[in-house]
């Protein structure tokens, strides 16, 4: 068993030694690009395949018993399930650890899932676990109101109601007292998404980590909306990033996907050596074994295609998301608009601290730091829900659908979809009137798509002209 052991060993310092010397110096392009997936290991193992390797397999092979007694006790690097780990998958996770931690002087490592939902049940359940071995343990996290839906419902219905672990929300994430005041010797960890999905709310992330740290506590940020390409949580101080990778990362729209990247070393209460030093291996080889929310080989290969172009794209469409912001902004037939690109926006300053479009400095384009703010934008549209239906109706280029982060533009009006489960009063809570409609900005010219929004707010005033007389008669 020890020659495979040590030449395992071998193969780890190898690795270890491309990451630092060679990957660690990419920008960020080049990292999106390759990844670890290099021409030797091409050449060598893969027969020349230009692309990553697609392994449907559900198991490894091994060569003899002590191969496999060292594979199973994880005494070598291994993929033996699919479940647990497989190539494909393994290169997926590395292009997003390394894409998360760039910039930052630590270590990062990453824990595939087959959605975001799975990320976010896999990132907070080990900080969950009963410490005293007492049923009746008082367990509680702090989080951010201001969220995505399915999250809301996960913290609310499945941890609270159903399991008694209480969630403590954040009305205003910008004020640190009301953070501050909600942690007790009971609380867990801190949770904050930022940007929200679709309110746009935001924090600062340093202020949360130093808060989150002085009482020994990890900060996830569910980073989904910025991408990477935009903020990296990790490298201002938060602890664990939890992405849903099916959004602007796999910005063609093929499929589910997402992932947990962590820090090593993170700061935590809970009692165990191997969830601190490397909590996205440790869920990878403990709880994900159990648990089996793993992502298919061939979705990690079809995401690592569309990962590959993700700053430019992150780029073109935060650009196109302003000019048609403010287009929105000179309607009459609109209230308001929500977008932290525009200078009214009351987190716009908090905003331009954080998000920078990364590498702009050696860009040819900019040449120095630009702020780009990602292509979530929201909108009310004067008069109610009603007027409200009619544009999202009206609309003919733009697609509807419950969706964000593709390359097709898509609108959705969140208090008839994505956050019509928690009713009225979660809506409340997380501010979504019912005339507000998300829209995420694609890759079309932003004139095409000004025309569509055009054609729709002017469906309303002609639809209720003619209305009007009928229901009077
Ligand atoms: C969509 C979304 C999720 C959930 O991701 P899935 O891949 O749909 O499971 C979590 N957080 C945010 C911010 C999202 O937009």
């Amino acid at each position: 068993m020890q020659r495979y052991i040590d030449r395992s060993k071998e193969y780890l310092a190898k690795r270890d030694r491309y990451i630092r010397d060679v990957v660690k110096k990419w920008k960020f392009d080049t990292i999106a690009v390759h990844g670890l997936y290099s021409v030797e290991e091409a050449i060598e193992d893969y027969q020349g395949s230009t692309i990553e390797p697609i392994f449907m397999s559900t198991s490894q092979a091994y060569r003899d018993s002590d191969e496999m007694i060292a594979a199973q006790t994880y005494l070598i690097p291994t993929w033996a399930y699919s479940r647990i780990a497989n190539p494909s998958t393994y290169y997926y996770e590395w292009t997003l650890a390394l894409l998360d931690g760039y910039g930052f002087d630590g270590e990062t490592t990453c824990c595939s899932t087959s959605s975001g939902m799975a990320a976010i049940m896999t990132a907070v359940q080990p900080f969950l676990v009963h410490k005293k071995h007492h049923v009746h343990e008082p367990r509680n996290f702090v989080a951010t109101a201001q969220c995505y839906g399915g999250t809301f419902q996960h913290f609310n219905v499945r941890l609270m109601e159903e399991r008694d672990i209480e969630c403590r929300w954040v009305l205003d994430p910008t004020n640190l007292d009301e953070w501050a005041s909600k942690i007790d010797e009971n609380t867990r960890f801190l949770y904050g998404e930022l940007p929200s999905n679709p309110q746009l709310g935001f924090f600062d992330i340093a202020a949360v980590a130093d808060l989150a740290h002085s009482h020994n506590l990890p900060l996830i940020c569910d980073s989904t909306v910025a991408t990477p390409a935009l903020l990296r949580p990790i490298c201002h101080g938060a602890d664990v990033v939890v992405q849903s990778v099916t959004k602007s990362m796999t910005s063609s729209g093929f499929g589910t996907c997402g992932a947990v990247i962590a820090r090593k070393n993170l700061v935590t209460n809970i009692d165990n050596d191997d969830l601190r030093k490397d909590f996205a291996l440790y869920i990878k080889y403990m709880p994900n074994r159990d648990y089996g929310p793993n992502l298919h080989p061939l979705q990690a290969v079809m995401t690592l295609n569309d990962l590959r172009t993700l700053r430019s794209k992150m780029d073109l469409m935060s650009r196109s998301t302003l000019t048609v912001s403010e287009f929105l902004l000179k309607h009459p037939q609109i209230e308001s608009v929500q977008y932290l690109g525009l200078p009214n926006h009351p987190l716009h300053k908090l905003a331009s601290k954080y998000m920078w479009l990364v590498d702009a400095e050696y860009d040819d384009l900019y040449r120095k730091p630009v702020n780009r703010y990602g292509h979530l934008m929201s909108f009310c549209i004067k008069g109610g829900s009603q007027p409200a239906r009619k544009f999202f109706d009206g609309l003919q280029r733009i697609w509807r659908a419950t969706d964000l982060g593709r390359i097709k533009s898509i609108a959705t009006i969140p208090s008839i979809s994505t956050h019509q489960q928690q009713g009225e009063s979660g809506r409340k809570l997380a501010n979504i009137p019912d005339n507000l409609v998300r829209l995420c900005v694609g890759a079309e010219h932003p004139d095409d798509l000004i025309a569509d929004l055009d054609q729709a707010l002017h469906q309303i005033k002609t639809s209720t002209s003619v209305r009007v007389p009928a229901q009077v008669g």
